[in-house]
This record gives structure tokens, C-alpha cells and sequence, in this order.
């Protein structure tokens, strides 16, 4: 299936560059996807293509005018399209929205600038989304991230689709065990001598840990409790009695 982006901005040489390079780029030259930048200005009636507006109030900054993204909209939306306008007002862009968003086959951005778009954009939309608690420019940067992320569930836009499953809040909302490649050592820096054993069983078993002690550390409020298995506790007992040894050897130094 060739997923199709549509992207409504006024700056659309900020999408160009991104599917210029690296996967997106591939992507489109393989023809897995595809997209299409449609300038906002071109949905204007006045001699200065003007896409913005003072707000009703008064008040700093411009407002988004509705009339040029209304009218694009209806040329490029269809039935199986899901519109979804980028804003710090949105839901938070997580990994299971992005795998929500890559079952649609069009997606269309509405990328907002100034002071965003006129409230009433909301009326046309299907998903607000936000990528994080900060403001941001532009809303080309932040449709770049959520088509970053939704991409590479596209069949095919990666080498290997198992890289899909083994990565960070896929696996029971765990992070991703720690990688290392070559050199083995590095500024007197190892690395985990499982990992150069060749035991496919060991290093398996090495990762799960890693990412279970990892995700523990830094995100425990990932982990439910009750999607640990038997050998996931097993784990936690090894985790707890490593971090017990490191703990009273640093006690051991003041008492
Ligand atoms: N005045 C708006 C507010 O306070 O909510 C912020 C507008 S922001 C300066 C301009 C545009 O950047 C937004 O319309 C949106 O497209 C994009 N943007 C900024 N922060 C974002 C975020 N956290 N998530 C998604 N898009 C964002």
C-alpha cells in the first residue's frame, strides 16, 4: 500500500528538504509513499496571497486566515483521509498513535504558523496533535516528526520491519536495550563480553534484561505490573540484586 501525504503550508520547501534525504527520500523514489505539498497561498483571492490576519481583540502576533485551508482541503481530502492539524493543544504524539496514525493510507497536515491557525480550523480536523509540551515555529517541523515516526511502518520504507518491533515502547512499553558497534573498545571503554560471545541465546536473554533495568532506571512508569512474566521476574530479582551490591559498596566508603 503507498501511503500518501498531503502537507497544506506556506513554506513548503521545509518538506521538500526533509524527502530529500536518508529514508523519506528512499521512500519516495521507491515509491512506497508519497506526498505533495500544497501551498496555501495558492487558495488566496488577494494580490498579496496574504494567508494571515490580525486577531479579532487585539492582541500580538497573526492568525492563520480558515478561508485558504478550508478551500485546499476540499480539493485534496477524501474518504479514507485523516486530517490532522499539528498544535501544542493536541493529543500527545506517543508510539501507539503513531502506529494508530500509519493504518490510514492519506494523511493530510495542516501546518500552522504565528499564533496558529484561526480556533475554528478545529471544526475540519480529525486529530489535534501535539508533539510535546513546548512551542515550536512552525507546524512543517512538527508534521515532519509525526511523519518520521509514522513512516517507518510503511512496508518496505525499512530494510529490516523486525527494527519496528524490537525498538523502545514497542515491546510491553519497554525501552530499548543498549547497541554498540565496532570498535570493541573505545577510549578504554568496553563493551558487555556476552555480545561478543556469539551465543544467540545469551545475547536474547542479555537484552531483555538490559532493557527491562533500563526502562526501570529511566522510565519506570512504563512498566506494568501486571505484564510482567515469570522469567520478567526473574529479572527484576537479578536487576535488584546488582543494584543492592553497587549501593552498599558505595555506603561501604562512609561507613
Ligand atoms: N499560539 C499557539 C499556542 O500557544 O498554542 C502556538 C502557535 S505556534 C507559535 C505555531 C505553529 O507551530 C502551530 O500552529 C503548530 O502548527 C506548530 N506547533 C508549535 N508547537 C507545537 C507542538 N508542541 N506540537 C505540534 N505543533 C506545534
Amino acid at each position: 500500500m503507498n501511503t500518501r501525504l498531503h502537507y497544506l503550508t506556506t513554506f513548503p520547501g521545509i518538506l521538500d528538504a526533509y524527502f530529500n534525504y536518508s529514508l523519506p527520500g528512499k521512500a519516495v523514489s521507491k515509491g512506497l509513499i508519497s506526498y505533495q505539498t500544497v501551498n496555501l497561498r495558492d487558495y488566496t483571492q488577494d494580490a498579496h496571497r496574504t494567508t494571515d490576519d490580525t486577531p479579532f481583540g487585539g492582541g500580538p502576533g497573526m492568525v492563520m486566515k480558515l478561508d485558504p485551508i478550508v478551500q485546499a482541503l476540499q480539493d485534496c481530502r477524501q474518504p479514507n483521509s485523516l486530517v490532522i492539524l499539528p498544535t501544542p493543544k493536541g493529543t500527545l504524539l506517543t508510539q501507539e498513535v503513531v502506529h494508530h496514525i500509519s493504518s490510514y493510507e492519506h494523511l493530510i497536515f495542516i501546518c500552522g504558523h504565528y499564533e496558529g491557525v484561526d480556533d475554528r480550523v478545529f471544526q475540519y480536523v480529525d486529530m489535534p496533535l501535539s508533539i510535546g509540551d513546548y512551542v515550536l515555529g512552525g507546524g512543517e517541523i512538527s508534521s515532519i516528526v509525526i511523519t518520521d515516526a509514522v513512516i517507518r511502518f510503511v512496508k518496505g520504507v525499512l530494510g529490516n520491519q523486525e527494527s519496528t518491533q524490537i525498538e523502545s515502547f514497542e515491546d510491553k512499553q519497554r525501552l530499548e536495550h543498549p547497541n554498540f558497534t565496532r570498535p570493541a573498545t573505545y577510549n578504554e571503554m568496553g563493551i558487555p563480553d556476552v555480545l561478543l560471545s556469539g551465543h544467540h541465546q545469551k545475547i536474547e536473554e542479555w537484552r531483555k534484561l538490559e532493557s527491562l533495568r533500563w526502562t526501570l532506571l529511566l522510565k519506570p512508569e512504563l512498566i506494568q505490573p501486571d505484564s510482567l512474566s515469570k522469567n520478567d521476574l526473574q529479572r527484576l530479582r537479578t536487576i535488584k540484586a546488582s543494584l543492592n551490591r553497587t549501593i552498599d559498596s558505595l555506603l561501604n566508603n562512609y561507613e
